[in-house]
Parts: C-alpha cells; structure tokens; sequence
C-alpha cells in the first residue's frame, strides 16, 4: 500500500509554521512566493516582495564589487546542478540592519515549471556566539592576549619559517603580591602584556604562556638583530610600571632560533625553557640563546 500523500492544505500549513523562511522563485530568480518566517526574518511582506528579484531584496548593494554576489553566482549557474547548495552570506534587512543567513536552494520542477525553492535562517546570533568561543579558546582571560594553545597553533604552523622564540618570566613576581597585592600583582601581568604587545609590534604572537610567563614568536632571518631587541626590551622592563617602588623589577628571558628550518616544536620550546633557566640560574634580568640552538 503507498503512504497517503499529504494534502496541498497540509503543506500549505507546515510552509506557513515553518522557523525557516521559504521563498520560492521563477527560474529568472523572480518572487513567486514568501513565508511569514521570511518575513520575520528578512522584514518584508510577501505583498512587498512578490514579482521582485530575490537578488534585489536579499543582496544588500555593494556597488564596488567587481565579482556577481555568490547568491546571484548560485541561481545563475550551479543551482542548475541537482541537489541542494548551500551558502552563508550577510543579508540586508527591509529596516537598513544587516544580519548572517544560512541559504539552501535546489531547482525543482513543479508540472511544466522549474521553480528554485530557498530555505533560509537567521545564524547571526550562533554566528556571534562562536566567534565569542573560539576569543575565548583563544585568549587569555587576564590581560586579553592569546593564551598557551593559541601560542602552541601559531608556532607549529610557523615551524617550517625562520623564527625566533622567546620566553619571559618576571624576576621575583611573588614579591610584586606579598608587597602590594594580588591585585596590584594582575595589574602588573595586564601591563607587560601590553607592553610585549607594543614593543614587538610584528610579533607573529605574543601569548602570556602562564603565570607571569609569557611567550614572543617573531620571524627572524638572522640572530643578532632579535638578541638585540630582545635585550632592549630586558633593559627598559622597568620603566613598564607606571608606579615607582617596581621600577626593580626585572625580567629574565630564554631565547631559541630555528634559523635554519630544522628545529622541531619540542625542542624549541624546550630550548627556550632551557635558556631562561639558565638566565634565572646565573642571577636572573638576563637573555641567554638556547645552547643546542644557538645561530650559526
Ligand atoms: P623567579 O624570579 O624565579 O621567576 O621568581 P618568581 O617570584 O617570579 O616565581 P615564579 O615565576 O616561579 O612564580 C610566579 C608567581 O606569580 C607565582 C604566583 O604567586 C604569581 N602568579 C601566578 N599567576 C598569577 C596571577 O594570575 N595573578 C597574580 N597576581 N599573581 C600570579
Ligand atoms: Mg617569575
Ligand atoms: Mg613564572
């Protein structure tokens, strides 16, 4: 026995409760047709849209594009091929205010007529919230910068460059809070953040490793210039804090060189880790290079 087929009213009735906006167009990608959720989600009535391009009422108009919309590119060409396209672009609304919307479109036949059926959704608020995600995967909460696994993404993409890594860690941090506080001790952390972000403007990343740690990678073709960089950095850290009692503070750095694309991820970091203890370990407000990494 065949399955009852639903009714043209029972259709008519999951179109019109449907979440999703429904359009459907002529072949020329004209409006025959427009859901209430296209209305809610696009703004306009069925009234203002029926006989309208779709292009003019869902393209929001750039007129400085030399290539066609991917939406016009979609009805244009590959709508032709069957099945279901899909696409994400930012949309204009009937009030002026732009949102992101998720587009499927498929060219189906209906009697004698082919029609282009679009199923639509507002994803600007999802979109949003995953870009916020992925800030926070990203960032370190304190002092805004990116944090140890974005430090780890960049340096093993970058692996294969002539870079330079570099590990900080204030001298003697736990003073800066058993004398002034632990409030006073994160305002500190904000401020070399800051300034590590200002005095190595073309850093590929400068991520705050932990702690008072934190990590500079720099593309680097030769040694001596990142040495001495780093080194006026060391000299100045003091000058950082704009309260006087800290102008004692020091910092102690590690520095590693892959110069010649050899070096792999765990023995740069080590290198570096390495490096800085050595810098701690001979009186700290130091850079010391990594000893099995040294520059040719
Ligand atoms: P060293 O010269 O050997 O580096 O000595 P140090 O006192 O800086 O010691 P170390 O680097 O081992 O420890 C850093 C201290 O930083 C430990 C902890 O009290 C403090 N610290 C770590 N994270 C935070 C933070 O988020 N905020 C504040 N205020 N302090 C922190
Ligand atoms: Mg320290
Ligand atoms: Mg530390």
């Amino acid at each position: 026995m065949n399955p009852p087929s639903p009714s043209d009213g029972l259709f008519k009735s999951i179109v019109a409760g449907s979440f999703d906006a429904i359009i459907v167009l002529d072949r020329q990608g004209k409006i025959l047709f427009w859901n209430e959720a296209a209305h809610q989600v696009f703004g306009y009535r069925q009234a203002d849209v029926a006989d309208k391009s779709v292009l003019n009422k869902l393209v929001p108009p750039e007129p400085h594009e030399e290539s066609p919309h991917p939406l016009q590119q979609l009805l244009e060409q590959r709508v032709a091929a069957p099945g279901w396209h899909h696409l994400e672009f930012e949309t204009c609304r009937a009030d002026g205010t732009t949102t992101w919307i998720d587009l499927r479109a498929c060219l189906m036949s209906d009697g004698s007529q082919e029609r282009i059926v679009l199923v639509s959704r507002d994803v600007d608020e999802t979109k949003r919230r995953n870009q916020e995600l992925k800030l926070a995967a990203t960032t370190d909460f304190l002092s805004g910068i990116s944090n140890r696994r974005e430090f780890q993404r960049v340096l093993e993409s970058n692996i294969g460059e002539n870079i330079c890594l570099a590990i900080l860690d204030v001298d003697h941090f736990k003073s800066i809070n058993d004398q002034f506080g632990h409030a006073v001790g994160d305002q500190a952390i904000r401020t070399v953040a800051e300034s590590l972000v200002q005095f190595f403007p073309t850093a590929l990343c400068v991520a705050r490793l932990g702690g008072e740690e934190f990590g500079v990678l720099m593309e680097a073709d030769e040694a001596d210039t990142m040495i001495q960089q780093f080194d006026r950095y060391r000299r100045q850290f003091g000058n950082t804090f704009d309260y006087n009692i800290a102008s004692k503070f020091t910092v102690s750095i590690g520095l590693a060189f892959n110069l010649n694309s050899t070096t792999n991820v765990r023995d740069l970091l080590t290198g570096a880790d390495h490096a800085l203890y050595e810098s701690k370990k001979n009186g700290r407000n130091r850079v010391t290079l990594a000893t099995s990494l040294k520059p040719n």
